[in-house]
């Protein structure tokens, strides 16, 4: 493809996806598929001459999209969706045209100190603890954009553990994995699974800590497990406190967690806000992250609220040289002239891949077209719909939230039944007009609920909600029609 022809198809290419998002509500939000589809519609080869653009965009149109689950669809309340934006796509299709590789200061300046520019404006856009801001006064800290949540977590975990068998072999010939099978890391049961998995991807022994009724670690029980740990021998050595679980957005107590993690030698201390801690962006949230000050690392997931699109996990920590010490290594033609300056990060040190996209252009992008203000709107109008839903499922007797609505996530049933619940959500995720996902809470199934869109409007809650109690009306029996379909549905 020359540069004439990359003209003309990109151009198509935009207006593809500017009319997808402008008929989106025309869509049903599942698509009508079963596995396997896709195999016998593609060939089982790279074809061996050379196609003309026209011909792939053709089989986009007709293979790939009617075997999309569409993600920005004012019906899908699936999961904690990835928030999307036009200036995050265009940031994204910046960043993928100049295809820089940012892993070390010398082959991106510009990529690598824009990514440090854009760590430091998000945390203190979210009213972040100072020493996570490199350009604060005396700070040590500093920010990163890691793929996923995921990854921050698995690489906290890894820093953490590096620290303390640090610390603990001293000037020792030990290896360091003499000092594993005493390592513990705490978090609670309702934590992501990407704890559970980074534990397990580093034969770390993990204790998930009891929750109370509205899914916060129960810190007490927190407190008597690692000091039960200390007095058999074991090292208590990293916690991970939720700001947003999953399964109900609870908000753990960061403060009294951090604060009793603080007295325990070598405790590293992580907070996954992948979800909840976007919406500190407005101060007056801000008042559920008092204790973040005893943070040692912190993630956040752009995607999850903010408008940037995936692959944008910001992920701080307190001291870079402890993460650096963990995860680098310096072979020759990676040395370059400026690599002990603290304005020329190599961002190589600081995750696990080497070649890194410039991901800090969707920020730049999206951060600078909203503005804080718009930002912040966005994120109030999520919250204020989610309380509209709240109010439409208690008005209702037949049903009942289950959890704290403080975000865009509200989980509810159909009171006294499990069984029913999950038909009534079978029925509407068949029907495909809408998607929403289960959750266990207090070992009663519960449906998830979550308003992530950006062009979510009352509207659609209300929409939404008459489907609802249309299917619940016709599962408990009232409409006399008992053959378990969405009849002719909308
Ligand atoms: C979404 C989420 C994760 C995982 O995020 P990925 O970026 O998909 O790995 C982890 N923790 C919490 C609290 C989340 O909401």
């Amino acid at each position: 493809m020359n540069v004439e022809e990359f003209r003309k198809h990109g151009k198509a290419l935009i207006d593809f996806i500017a009319d997808y998002s402008a008929n989106i509500e025309s869509i049903d939000v599942l698509p009508k598929v079963e596995p396997g589809f896709l195999s016998p519609l593609i060939p089982d080869e790279i074809s061996h001459d050379p196609e003309p653009f026209e011909n792939i965009m053709k089989d986009v149109s007709e293979k790939i999209m009617p075997g999309l689950t569409h993600e920005h669809h004012p019906k899908y309340f699936a999961y904690y969706t990835s928030g999307v934006s036009f200036p995050g796509t265009l940031g994204d299709i910046l960043a993928s045209g100049l295809s820089v590789g940012v892993f070390n200061w010398i082959n991106c300046p510009a990529g690598t100190e824009l990514e440090n520019i854009v760590m430091d404006w998000f945390a203190k856009a979210l009213g972040l603890p100072k020493y996570f801001i490199s350009d604060s006064p005396g700070s040590v800290g500093g920010g990163v954009l890691q793929n996923s949540a995921s990854e921050c977590i698995f690489i906290s975990l890894l820093v953490a553990r590096a620290h303390v068998i640090e610390q603990l072999k001293g000037d020792s010939d030990l290896h360091d994995s003499v000092f594993l099978p005493k390592l513990v890391a705490y978090t609670s049961e309702d934590a992501h699974y990407s704890m559970e998995k980074a534990a397990k991807m580093s034969l770390t022994r993990i204790r998930l800590i009891k929750t109370d009724s509205r899914g916060k670690m129960r810190v007490d029980v927190f407190k008597e497990a690692v000091l039960n740990d200390i007095n058999n021998g074991l090292i208590p050595f990293f916690v991970m406190a939720t700001l947003g679980t999953t399964g109900s957005a609870a908000y753990d107590n960061v403060y009294e967690i951090g604060k009793f993690s603080k007295t325990i030698p070598y405790m590293w201390f992580h907070i996954d806000g992948a979800y909840g801690a976007n919406a500190f962006i407005l101060p007056e949230m801000r008042r559920f992250g008092e204790g973040m000050e005893y943070a040692d690392s912190m993630n956040v997931n752009a995607c999850k609220m903010l408008l940037v699109n995936f692959e944008s996990s910001a992920m701080w920590v307190k001291d870079v040289m402890i993460m650096k010490k963990a995860l680098s290594a310096n072979p020759v033609y990676l040395q370059h002239d400026n690599e002990n300056k603290v304005s020329a990060i190599d961002y190589r040190n600081y995750g696990i891949s080497l070649t890194r996209r410039m991901r800090s252009a969707k920020f730049w992008f999206v951060f600078r077209t909203y503005g804080l203000v718009g930002l912040q709107n966005h994120v109030r109008k999520l919250l204020i719909l989610a309380k509209k839903f709240e109010k439409l499922v208690l008005d209702d007797d037949r049903f009942e939230v289950v959890n704290e609505v403080h975000l865009g996530l509200v989980c509810f049933r159909l009171k006294h039944s499990d069984d029913k619940t999950e038909k009534l959500l079978n029925i509407i995720t068949n029907s495909r007009k809408m998607f929403m996902v289960p959750a266990r809470l207090n070992d009663k199934f519960v449906i998830r609920y979550c308003v992530m869109y950006e062009y979510t409007e009352e509207r659609h809650i209300i929409e939404s909600w008459k489907v609802i109690t249309e299917v619940a009306t016709h599962i408990l029996g009232q409409s006399g029609c008992t053959n378990g379909s969405l009849n002719g549905h909308p």
